[in-house]
Protein backbone atom coordinates (compact mmCIF):
# COMPACT_ATOMS: atom_id res chain seq x y z
CA UNK A 1 0.00 0.00 0.00
CA UNK A 2 2.50 2.24 0.93
CA UNK A 3 4.76 1.57 -1.89
CA UNK A 4 1.92 1.74 -3.92
CA UNK A 5 1.27 5.58 -3.46
CA UNK A 6 4.94 6.49 -3.66
CA UNK A 7 4.82 5.59 -7.32
CA UNK A 8 1.56 7.36 -7.94
CA UNK A 9 2.63 10.89 -6.14
CA UNK A 10 5.86 12.54 -7.85
CA UNK A 11 8.51 12.89 -5.45
CA UNK A 12 11.67 14.93 -6.50
CA UNK A 13 14.90 12.38 -6.85
CA UNK A 14 16.61 15.65 -3.86
CA UNK A 15 14.02 14.54 -1.20
CA UNK A 16 14.48 10.60 -1.55
CA UNK A 17 18.01 11.03 -1.34
CA UNK A 18 17.75 12.94 1.64
CA UNK A 19 15.47 10.09 2.87
CA UNK A 20 18.04 7.71 3.09
CA UNK A 21 19.74 7.03 6.17
CA UNK A 22 23.63 8.35 5.97
CA UNK A 23 25.81 5.15 6.53
CA UNK A 24 29.60 4.84 6.08
CA UNK A 25 31.20 1.86 4.45
CA UNK A 26 32.01 0.24 7.52
CA UNK A 27 29.01 0.35 9.45
CA UNK A 28 28.02 -1.37 6.49
CA UNK A 29 30.63 -4.17 7.02
CA UNK A 30 29.65 -4.02 10.58
CA UNK A 31 26.26 -5.01 10.22
CA UNK A 32 27.22 -7.86 7.48
CA UNK A 33 29.73 -9.37 9.24
CA UNK A 34 30.19 -8.28 12.92
CA UNK A 35 33.70 -7.98 14.29
CA UNK A 36 34.33 -10.06 17.58
CA UNK A 37 37.34 -10.37 19.51
CA UNK A 38 39.21 -13.37 19.54
CA UNK A 39 39.33 -13.10 23.42
CA UNK A 40 36.66 -12.27 25.49
CA UNK A 41 37.00 -8.92 27.17
CA UNK A 42 36.96 -8.73 31.44
CA UNK A 43 34.40 -8.48 32.63
CA UNK A 44 34.07 -4.73 33.99
CA UNK A 45 32.24 -4.65 37.53
CA UNK A 46 30.33 -1.74 38.22
CA UNK A 47 31.68 0.98 40.39
CA UNK A 48 30.21 0.88 43.74
CA UNK A 49 28.87 4.18 44.74
CA UNK A 50 31.37 4.98 47.63
CA UNK A 51 34.36 4.67 45.43
CA UNK A 52 36.98 6.48 45.80
CA UNK A 53 38.88 7.92 42.73
CA UNK A 54 42.71 6.64 42.00
CA UNK A 55 43.39 9.73 39.24
CA UNK A 56 46.51 11.18 40.39
CA UNK A 57 46.20 14.20 42.56
CA UNK A 58 42.40 13.21 43.05
CA UNK A 59 41.52 14.05 46.31
CA UNK A 60 41.17 10.64 47.96
CA UNK A 61 38.00 11.34 50.59
CA UNK A 62 35.64 12.61 47.60
CA UNK A 63 33.59 10.10 45.76
CA UNK A 64 34.65 10.03 42.05
CA UNK A 65 31.15 9.70 40.68
CA UNK A 66 29.38 12.83 40.76
CA UNK A 67 27.82 14.21 43.96
CA UNK A 68 24.14 13.40 44.88
CA UNK A 69 22.82 17.36 43.98
CA UNK A 70 21.95 18.69 47.52
CA UNK A 71 18.52 19.75 47.59
CA UNK A 72 17.58 23.88 47.74
CA UNK A 73 16.65 23.71 51.27
CA UNK A 74 19.42 21.94 52.82
CA UNK A 75 21.94 24.50 51.26
CA UNK A 76 19.81 27.03 53.24
CA UNK A 77 20.23 25.33 56.17
CA UNK A 78 23.93 24.87 55.77
CA UNK A 79 23.73 28.80 55.00
CA UNK A 80 22.14 29.47 58.11
CA UNK A 81 24.45 27.25 59.98
CA UNK A 82 27.21 29.24 58.62
CA UNK A 83 25.52 32.76 59.53
CA UNK A 84 25.15 31.84 62.65
CA UNK A 85 28.98 30.06 63.35
CA UNK A 86 30.35 33.92 62.53
CA UNK A 87 31.77 35.89 64.98
CA UNK A 88 33.80 38.84 66.04
CA UNK A 89 36.42 39.53 67.94
CA UNK A 90 36.24 42.72 70.14
CA UNK A 91 38.86 43.57 73.41
CA UNK A 92 39.26 39.61 74.26
CA UNK A 93 36.15 38.62 73.26
CA UNK A 94 34.05 36.14 70.83
CA UNK A 95 30.50 38.03 70.07
CA UNK A 96 28.22 36.18 67.58
CA UNK A 97 27.83 38.32 64.53
CA UNK A 98 24.74 36.47 61.93
CA UNK A 99 24.05 39.06 60.45
CA UNK A 100 27.48 40.97 59.92
CA UNK A 101 26.77 44.07 60.99
CA UNK A 102 28.56 43.77 64.17
CA UNK A 103 31.68 43.36 61.81
CA UNK A 104 30.31 46.92 60.17
CA UNK A 105 30.10 49.41 62.62
CA UNK A 106 33.90 47.87 64.34
CA UNK A 107 36.32 50.45 64.47
CA UNK A 108 40.14 50.01 63.06
CA UNK A 109 42.45 49.23 65.70
CA UNK A 110 44.62 52.13 65.01
CA UNK A 111 42.81 54.83 63.23
CA UNK A 112 44.68 57.45 61.56
CA UNK A 113 43.85 60.82 63.50
CA UNK A 114 44.64 58.92 67.26
CA UNK A 115 48.38 58.16 64.75
CA UNK A 116 48.63 61.62 63.91
CA UNK A 117 47.65 63.00 67.59
CA UNK A 118 50.16 60.38 69.04
CA UNK A 119 53.47 61.54 66.61
CA UNK A 120 52.31 65.42 67.40
CA UNK A 121 52.17 64.87 71.15
CA UNK A 122 54.50 66.75 73.14
CA UNK A 123 55.05 63.48 75.13
CA UNK A 124 56.28 61.49 72.25
CA UNK A 125 58.57 64.35 71.32
CA UNK A 126 59.69 64.32 74.90
CA UNK A 127 60.35 60.69 75.11
CA UNK A 128 62.26 60.60 71.85
CA UNK A 129 64.35 63.49 72.78
CA UNK A 130 65.17 61.37 76.61
CA UNK A 131 65.87 58.24 74.16
CA UNK A 132 68.29 59.89 71.64
CA UNK A 133 70.12 61.80 74.76
CA UNK A 134 70.29 58.22 76.31
CA UNK A 135 71.62 56.85 73.58
CA UNK A 136 74.07 59.50 72.62
CA UNK A 137 75.11 59.06 76.54
CA UNK A 138 75.84 55.59 76.66
CA UNK A 139 77.81 56.02 73.75
CA UNK A 140 80.17 58.92 74.58
CA UNK A 141 80.30 56.82 78.15
CA UNK A 142 81.79 53.63 75.97
CA UNK A 143 84.29 55.53 74.02
CA UNK A 144 88.03 54.10 74.03
CA UNK A 145 91.06 54.42 72.89
CA UNK A 146 92.40 51.26 70.51
CA UNK A 147 95.72 50.07 72.08
CA UNK A 148 99.05 50.67 69.55
CA UNK A 149 96.61 51.87 66.59
CA UNK A 150 95.54 55.15 68.85
CA UNK A 151 91.94 54.61 67.11
CA UNK A 152 88.93 55.94 69.02
CA UNK A 153 85.55 53.36 69.44
CA UNK A 154 83.04 52.78 70.67
CA UNK A 155 82.95 49.46 72.65
CA UNK A 156 80.10 48.68 75.40
CA UNK A 157 81.53 45.25 75.81
CA UNK A 158 83.96 44.70 78.89
CA UNK A 159 86.89 42.20 78.38
CA UNK A 160 85.48 39.17 80.62
CA UNK A 161 81.65 39.50 78.43
CA UNK A 162 83.86 39.48 75.27
CA UNK A 163 85.60 36.51 77.00
CA UNK A 164 82.67 34.54 78.25
CA UNK A 165 80.87 34.60 74.94
CA UNK A 166 83.73 33.57 73.20
CA UNK A 167 84.57 30.42 75.42
CA UNK A 168 81.04 29.61 73.98
CA UNK A 169 81.81 30.14 70.38
CA UNK A 170 85.42 28.07 71.25
CA UNK A 171 83.23 25.07 72.76
CA UNK A 172 81.15 25.04 69.91
CA UNK A 173 83.69 25.44 67.14
CA UNK A 174 85.30 22.11 68.97
CA UNK A 175 82.39 20.15 68.56
CA UNK A 176 81.65 21.40 65.27
CA UNK A 177 84.78 20.24 63.93
CA UNK A 178 85.34 17.26 65.89
CA UNK A 179 81.65 16.13 64.30
CA UNK A 180 82.65 17.32 60.53
CA UNK A 181 85.66 14.53 61.71
CA UNK A 182 88.17 17.41 61.32
CA UNK A 183 92.18 15.43 61.97
CA UNK A 184 94.10 17.90 64.89
CA UNK A 185 97.63 17.83 64.15
CA UNK A 186 99.67 15.43 66.68
CA UNK A 187 102.08 17.92 68.60
CA UNK A 188 105.38 15.98 67.13
CA UNK A 189 104.15 17.56 63.35
CA UNK A 190 106.62 19.93 61.81
CA UNK A 191 103.66 22.39 61.28
CA UNK A 192 102.11 22.10 64.87
CA UNK A 193 105.83 22.61 65.84
CA UNK A 194 106.44 25.48 63.69
CA UNK A 195 103.37 27.00 64.96
CA UNK A 196 103.71 26.83 68.51
CA UNK A 197 107.69 28.25 68.31
CA UNK A 198 106.28 31.01 66.17
CA UNK A 199 103.64 31.72 68.46
CA UNK A 200 105.96 31.32 71.73
CA UNK A 201 108.32 34.07 70.15
CA UNK A 202 104.87 36.35 69.35
CA UNK A 203 103.29 36.08 72.53
CA UNK A 204 105.49 38.49 74.85
CA UNK A 205 105.52 40.71 72.02
CA UNK A 206 101.64 40.87 72.09
CA UNK A 207 101.13 42.37 75.94
CA UNK A 208 98.93 39.66 76.34
CA UNK A 209 99.79 36.76 78.58
CA UNK A 210 98.45 36.68 82.38
CA UNK A 211 94.73 36.45 81.42
CA UNK A 212 94.98 34.35 78.06
CA UNK A 213 95.00 30.29 78.51
CA UNK A 214 96.90 30.08 75.18
CA UNK A 215 95.77 26.81 73.40
CA UNK A 216 96.89 25.76 70.00
CA UNK A 217 94.69 23.54 67.30
CA UNK A 218 96.18 22.28 64.06
CA UNK A 219 93.83 20.91 61.46
CA UNK A 220 94.78 18.78 58.30
CA UNK A 221 93.34 20.68 55.78
CA UNK A 222 95.23 21.60 52.90
CA UNK A 223 92.35 22.93 50.70
CA UNK A 224 91.75 26.07 53.97
CA UNK A 225 94.30 28.74 53.91
CA UNK A 226 92.88 30.34 57.22
CA UNK A 227 93.20 30.84 60.84
CA UNK A 228 91.85 32.59 63.57
CA UNK A 229 92.58 33.26 67.34
CA UNK A 230 89.20 33.61 70.05
CA UNK A 231 89.37 35.95 72.83
CA UNK A 232 90.81 33.57 75.87
CA UNK A 233 93.69 32.52 73.44
CA UNK A 234 92.50 29.94 71.55
CA UNK A 235 94.46 29.65 68.20
CA UNK A 236 93.16 27.69 65.41
CA UNK A 237 95.13 26.83 61.85
CA UNK A 238 94.30 25.22 59.03
CA UNK A 239 96.99 23.30 57.45
CA UNK A 240 96.22 25.08 53.56
CA UNK A 241 97.32 28.59 55.12
CA UNK A 242 100.98 26.92 56.27
CA UNK A 243 101.37 25.88 52.68
CA UNK A 244 101.32 29.03 51.34
CA UNK A 245 103.16 30.64 54.46
CA UNK A 246 106.20 28.24 53.76
CA UNK A 247 108.54 30.14 56.15
CA UNK A 248 108.18 30.80 60.10
CA UNK A 249 108.36 35.02 59.38
CA UNK A 250 105.32 34.50 56.95
CA UNK A 251 103.44 32.62 59.73
CA UNK A 252 104.38 35.33 61.68
CA UNK A 253 102.47 37.50 59.83
CA UNK A 254 99.32 35.57 59.96
CA UNK A 255 99.43 34.81 63.08
CA UNK A 256 100.37 38.16 64.51
CA UNK A 257 97.39 39.59 62.15
CA UNK A 258 95.37 37.21 64.60
CA UNK A 259 96.52 37.90 67.49
CA UNK A 260 96.54 41.58 66.44
CA UNK A 261 92.43 41.01 66.58
CA UNK A 262 92.38 40.10 70.33
CA UNK A 263 94.96 42.70 71.28
CA UNK A 264 93.12 45.56 69.79
CA UNK A 265 89.84 44.39 71.30
CA UNK A 266 87.64 44.04 67.82
CA UNK A 267 85.65 41.08 68.79
CA UNK A 268 83.90 43.43 71.34
CA UNK A 269 83.84 46.64 68.94
CA UNK A 270 81.80 44.11 66.53
CA UNK A 271 79.56 42.82 69.52
CA UNK A 272 79.03 46.71 70.16
CA UNK A 273 78.01 47.85 66.83
CA UNK A 274 75.53 45.04 66.25
CA UNK A 275 73.64 46.80 69.09
CA UNK A 276 73.45 50.23 67.02
CA UNK A 277 72.88 48.41 63.94
CA UNK A 278 70.01 46.36 65.23
CA UNK A 279 68.47 49.56 66.62
CA UNK A 280 68.52 50.99 62.59
CA UNK A 281 66.99 46.94 61.80
CA UNK A 282 63.96 47.36 63.68
CA UNK A 283 63.47 51.33 63.56
CA UNK A 284 63.50 50.71 59.78
CA UNK A 285 60.70 47.83 60.21
CA UNK A 286 58.31 49.51 62.20
CA UNK A 287 58.57 52.90 60.10
CA UNK A 288 58.37 50.89 56.99
CA UNK A 289 55.06 48.74 58.37
CA UNK A 290 52.43 51.55 57.51
CA UNK A 291 53.42 51.46 53.69
CA UNK A 292 52.70 47.88 53.95
CA UNK A 293 55.90 46.72 53.18
CA UNK A 294 56.89 42.93 54.98
CA UNK A 295 59.15 43.20 57.90
CA UNK A 296 61.06 39.72 56.39
CA UNK A 297 61.39 41.84 52.90
CA UNK A 298 62.63 45.33 54.93
CA UNK A 299 64.75 42.92 57.28
CA UNK A 300 66.77 41.52 54.49
CA UNK A 301 67.06 45.00 52.53
CA UNK A 302 68.04 46.64 55.65
CA UNK A 303 70.77 44.21 56.51
CA UNK A 304 72.64 44.62 53.47
CA UNK A 305 72.21 48.08 53.26
CA UNK A 306 73.74 48.21 56.97
CA UNK A 307 76.28 45.31 55.99
CA UNK A 308 77.69 47.83 52.99
CA UNK A 309 77.44 51.11 54.78
CA UNK A 310 78.19 50.04 58.42
CA UNK A 311 79.52 46.66 59.14
CA UNK A 312 81.75 46.25 55.81
CA UNK A 313 83.43 49.33 56.24
CA UNK A 314 84.14 48.91 59.96
CA UNK A 315 85.59 44.70 59.12
CA UNK A 316 87.78 46.31 56.57
CA UNK A 317 88.91 49.25 59.01
CA UNK A 318 89.81 46.37 61.92
CA UNK A 319 91.76 44.22 59.06
CA UNK A 320 93.52 47.07 57.97
CA UNK A 321 94.24 47.94 61.77
CA UNK A 322 94.96 43.99 62.73
CA UNK A 323 97.58 44.00 59.95
CA UNK A 324 99.38 46.87 61.12
CA UNK A 325 99.77 45.81 64.83
CA UNK A 326 100.44 42.44 63.66
CA UNK A 327 103.59 43.79 61.28
CA UNK A 328 104.91 46.01 64.40
CA UNK A 329 104.53 42.31 66.62
CA UNK A 330 106.29 40.86 64.25
CA UNK A 331 109.05 43.04 63.74
CA UNK A 332 109.70 43.38 67.58
CA UNK A 333 109.72 38.96 68.16
CA UNK A 334 112.83 39.43 65.10
CA UNK A 335 110.69 38.08 62.24
CA UNK A 336 111.02 39.55 58.46
CA UNK A 337 108.69 42.12 58.36
CA UNK A 338 109.20 42.30 54.20
CA UNK A 339 108.17 38.87 54.24
CA UNK A 340 104.31 40.23 55.23
CA UNK A 341 104.18 41.64 51.54
CA UNK A 342 105.53 38.64 49.75
CA UNK A 343 102.79 36.41 51.56
CA UNK A 344 99.77 38.51 50.94
CA UNK A 345 100.72 38.39 47.30
CA UNK A 346 101.19 34.95 47.43
CA UNK A 347 97.70 34.81 49.08
CA UNK A 348 96.15 36.79 46.14
CA UNK A 349 97.82 34.53 43.50
CA UNK A 350 96.43 31.36 45.59
CA UNK A 351 92.74 33.21 45.39
CA UNK A 352 92.60 33.93 42.26
CA UNK A 353 89.80 35.52 40.81
CA UNK A 354 87.25 34.19 43.09
CA UNK A 355 87.54 37.64 45.06
CA UNK A 356 84.42 39.75 45.43
CA UNK A 357 84.61 43.64 45.38
CA UNK A 358 86.47 45.13 48.06
CA UNK A 359 83.60 47.38 48.80
CA UNK A 360 81.20 44.14 49.48
CA UNK A 361 84.03 42.60 51.01
CA UNK A 362 84.38 41.88 55.10
CA UNK A 363 88.59 41.99 54.45
CA UNK A 364 90.40 44.36 52.20
CA UNK A 365 91.65 43.33 48.91
CA UNK A 366 95.42 41.48 48.85
CA UNK A 367 96.16 44.19 46.44
CA UNK A 368 95.44 47.07 49.45
CA UNK A 369 96.68 45.49 52.27
CA UNK A 370 100.50 44.99 50.08
CA UNK A 371 100.45 48.44 49.18
CA UNK A 372 99.65 49.75 52.92
CA UNK A 373 102.21 47.14 54.47
CA UNK A 374 104.92 48.79 52.31
CA UNK A 375 103.77 52.03 53.51
CA UNK A 376 104.67 50.59 57.06
CA UNK A 377 107.61 48.98 56.13
CA UNK A 378 110.39 51.37 57.32
CA UNK A 379 108.43 51.56 60.59
CA UNK A 380 108.39 47.86 61.04
CA UNK A 381 112.08 48.23 60.17
CA UNK A 382 112.98 50.05 62.88
CA UNK A 383 111.26 48.76 65.27
CA UNK A 384 112.70 45.49 64.51
CA UNK A 385 116.34 47.17 64.48
CA UNK A 386 115.51 48.41 67.90
CA UNK A 387 114.74 44.69 69.33
CA UNK A 388 118.28 44.36 69.15
CA UNK A 389 117.70 40.47 67.40
CA UNK A 390 121.20 39.20 66.78
CA UNK A 391 122.40 39.44 70.22
CA UNK A 392 122.32 37.38 72.81
CA UNK A 393 121.30 39.66 75.90
CA UNK A 394 118.44 40.55 73.86
CA UNK A 395 117.34 36.83 73.85
CA UNK A 396 117.67 36.74 77.34
CA UNK A 397 115.63 39.91 77.73
CA UNK A 398 112.98 38.39 75.66
CA UNK A 399 113.24 34.81 77.49
CA UNK A 400 112.85 36.75 80.97
CA UNK A 401 110.00 38.48 79.84
CA UNK A 402 108.17 35.88 78.45
CA UNK A 403 108.81 34.01 82.25
CA UNK A 404 107.91 37.16 84.03
CA UNK A 405 104.50 36.84 82.11
CA UNK A 406 103.75 33.04 83.05
CA UNK A 407 103.29 32.71 78.99
CA UNK A 408 102.49 28.62 78.43
CA UNK A 409 101.92 27.85 75.11
CA UNK A 410 100.32 24.52 75.03
ZN1 LIG B 1 91.72 39.45 60.27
Amino acid sequence: MFKASLFRIPIPARALVLRVPARRPFAAVSTARPITCRYPRPRIPAAPATATATRPGANLSRPAWPLPARSRQQQQQQQQQQQQQRRVYHQGHFYHDPDGSRRRQAETLLPRHRVVRFVRSPITHGFVLACIGAALAFYFANLETVPVSGRTRFNAYSAKTVRETADLQYRAMLADLQRQGARFLPDHDPRTRRVKRVMRKLIPFSGMGDDEHWEIFVIEDPKTANAFVLPGGKVFVFSGILNVARSDSAVATVLGHEIAHNVAGHVGERMSQQIGTNILLYASIIALAPFGILPVLTGALVNRVLDVVFSHPMSRKQETEADYIGLMMMAEACYDPEEAPAFWARMEAAAGDSQPPEWLSTHPSNETRIKKIQGWLPAALEKRAASDCYTTSAFADRFKRALSLGIVVV
